[in-house]
């Protein structure tokens, strides 16, 4: 309510005729001139010019605008800057993919990052977009064990030198899975959580569909943890199925944090249409729970992770030919299976049906996020091309959503979502005069993703500029060298 006061504030006095005086003898820096301009917040959907002072947004105006740079932008849709949850890269290899897909703030909120105090300061006048992550629950849990700690140090090396790797950290921390804490580590667990969100964490990451033994006691104490704090979990549930988010949602409930569960659409898999149902009757219940999908049929993880012991078959539905090994591109056989589950590295899985994909994708405020996995020639393709494809194909194409829908899944919903642990997302996700000036600008008639499972990643088409923080990172559909513009993005108890 209050953000809708603001806006139509700045609304009105950005309409009084002093006010348009003002804005038309001032010099911006940049002027965005001419585009269709899709603000979700405030619904507006019509051609505007944009005037950029610094890292902000300074006015919004039919009337032209005299900037030091005027860069026409007719024909174009102008956009907040696409915001992803959920993706696994740390690295501007990884960055330069998700510019090209419009993407100006890249978290990785699933699993985590383990250091965070380092990892942030690593990533410093470094990155191209803006960056963040969760406290990764495994690796505090990981690190209450006293007989870990040469592991613990080994990860904080690597982090300092700027090399931290999510497979890297599964690699050093997945023995811990087997272990079962005693009371005491629980206790040092969470007050590692604590100390780690006070390292900047936004929230806490508990995948726990990877360690999908811990003791249901476990679990619950860190989602209490999260009640007390008020502080967002976003949870990979313990197995795909309908009883793992009941479980979720249960903890939510009786302990009152926040929830926002990753991937729907390969947690639920054909019963994605009661998942939804579910999160909805808990929401009209006060119980605070979100959810995201990447568009895309197959999903991709480690083969050495949990997600393929015994069982796996059943529960998701598959067999070994639905599994793609990302290093070869060839499809699984048992034998294949066995040899690469002991050596190690990403498959992606064929599982899912399109028809689930579009009921994620038109469900109302239902997010999209990419997933995207760490940099491979042959990763899975929503590593590159999530946002595009949701606006090549389920907006133009297959008409499953319309264009300003589908930005707000993209923009204005992760910003929302955010701004009780991070508030200074209440400044993104939108097109308002004193949001920052996080800006993607597209061609509706020709985005479309590039990135294939067989060809493997490829930047996506019809992006054209992009800004970060008033600064362009993309121009005419090509990356500006040399500028990395990407701030950190902090939870609320950074100290
Ligand atoms: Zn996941």
């Amino acid at each position: 309510m209050k953000t809708i006061f603001r806006a139509a504030l700045c609304f009105i006095l950005a309409c009084s005729p002093a006010a348009v005086k003002g804005q038309l003898s001032k010099v911006y820096d940049v002027v965005l001139s001419g585009g269709r301009v899709i603000d979700p917040e405030t619904k507006l959907d019509g051609i505007r010019n944009i005037g950029i002072v610094g890292n902000r947004i300074a006015a919004i105006s039919v009337e032209p605008l005299r900037g030091k740079e005027i860069i026409d932008v007719t024909g174009l849709v102008v956009a907040p800057g696409f915001i992803d949850l959920h993706v696994h890269g740390r690295s501007n290899k990884e960055q330069e993919y998700q510019l090209h897909d419009g993407i100006t703030t890249a978290l990785e909120l699933e699993w985590g990052i383990e250091h965070l105090k380092e990892w942030y300061a690593s990533r410093t006048s470094k990155a191209l977009i803006n960056y963040g992550a969760s406290v990764c629950w495994p690796f505090e849990r990981f690190r209450s064990m006293d007989k870990y700690k040469n592991g613990v140090e080994h990860l904080r090396q690597v982090t300092l030198k700027g090399e931290s790797k999510l497979e890297t950290l599964f690699n050093v921390i997945g023995p811990s899975y087997a272990d079962t804490p005693t009371s005491e580590e629980n206790s040092i667990t969470l007050s590692n959580i604590r100390k780690s969100l006070e390292d900047g964490g936004i929230g806490i990451g508990v995948p726990i569909g990877y360690l999908p033994k811990t003791n249901p006691e476990e679990t619950f104490r860190v989602y209490q943890l999260a009640g007390e704090l008020n502080a967002l979990i976003f949870s990979h549930v313990r197995e795909p199925g309908l009883i793992s988010i009941h479980e979720a949602i249960a903890n939510a409930a009786v302990t009152g944090a926040p929830l926002h569960l990753v991937h729907i659409n390969s947690m639920s898999l054909g019963k994605i249409r009661v998942a939804l149902e579910l999160i909805q009757a808990a929401n009209k219940k006060g119980i605070d729970v979100s959810t995201e999908l990447y568009p895309y049929t197959a999903a991709s993880t480690l083969i050495q992770s949990a997600v393929f012991n015994e069982g796996w078959q059943e529960k998701l539905g598959m067999t070994y030919g639905d599994l793609q090994w990302v290093a070869t591109g060839e499809r699984l056989t048992k034998e294949t299976f066995d040899k690469y589950r002991v050596s190690g590295g990403a498959a992606i899985m064929h599982m899912m049906k399109p028809e689930w994909i579009n009921t994620g994708v038109s469900a109302p405020g239902v997010m999209i996020a990419s997933d995207g996995m760490p940099f491979s020639a042959l990763a899975h393709p929503r590593t590159a091309g999530t946002f595009c494809r949701v606006l090549g194909k389920y907006v133009r194409e297959d008409k499953v959503i319309d264009l300003p829908t589908a930005i707000e899944k993209m923009t204005l919903l992760p910003a929302k979502r955010l701004e009780g642990i991070s508030p200074p997302m209440h400044r993104k996700g939108r097109i308002q005069v004193g949001a920052d000036a996080d800006i993607t600008i597209f061609n509706a008639s020709t985005v479309i993703d590039k990135a294939t499972f067989e060809k493997g990643l490829e930047f996506s088409q019809g992006i054209e500029f992009v800004m970060v923080n008033g600064v362009f990172v993309l121009r005419k559909g090509k990356t500006v060298n040399e500028v990395f513009p990407g701030q950190p993005v902090f939870g609320k108890f950074k100290k």
